[in-house]
């Protein structure tokens, strides 16, 4: 727990559509594309090279079954995963966190273009990201009780 981490507050609870014991599955508030979240350990670890080994492999398993969920739920055909660690790289919330961005055919103007769309936003913390579009607080609560109840069905 870092009481000046985005990701340990109670705000990201709020859009938190899936968890288990470690990790929770949330919507990210500006979006890169429909379905754009983010596997979060509950417990604060800055990067994967701190995740205890049982943790990284639950993680992963997490992380493929949220994928799927999602991949189904927005009729994607594709997805991108990616993890920044470290500030070199481009991570800005010391806080690991996984993105997953489904895709589809055309959604941007090319296949990689997402990666610079994901790098403005890590510019800032994603929280508080003024890159990009953000949800307003309504619109976030809806996608994710909306993605909660179809996750309970799965
Ligand atoms: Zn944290």
């Amino acid at each position: 727990m870092n009481k000046n981490c985005p990701f340990c507050a109670e705000p990201i609870r709020e859009a938190t559509f899936a968890e288990n014991d470690h990790f929770f599955a949330a919507y990210n508030i500006a979006p890169i594309l429909p379905g754009h979240s983010m596997i979060i350990p509950k417990k604060h670890y800055c990067g994967i090279n701190e995740l205890p080994e049982e943790l990284l492999m639950e993680m992963i398993v997490f992380a493929r079954m949220i994928t799927h969920f999602l991949t189904e739920y927005y009729h994607s055909t594709g997805f991108d995963w990616s993890i920044q660690e470290g500030e070199d790289a481009g991570q800005s919330v010391e806080h690991l966190h996984w993105h997953i961005i489904p895709r589809r055919k055309h959604d941007l103007k090319t296949p990689g273009a997402w990666y610079s769309k994901l790098q403005n936003s890590e510019n800032e913390p994603v929280i508080d990201s003024h890159a990009r579009k953000k949800l307003t607080s309504e619109e976030l609560q809806r996608i994710t009780d909306e993605l909660r109840e179809a996750f309970m069905t799965v």
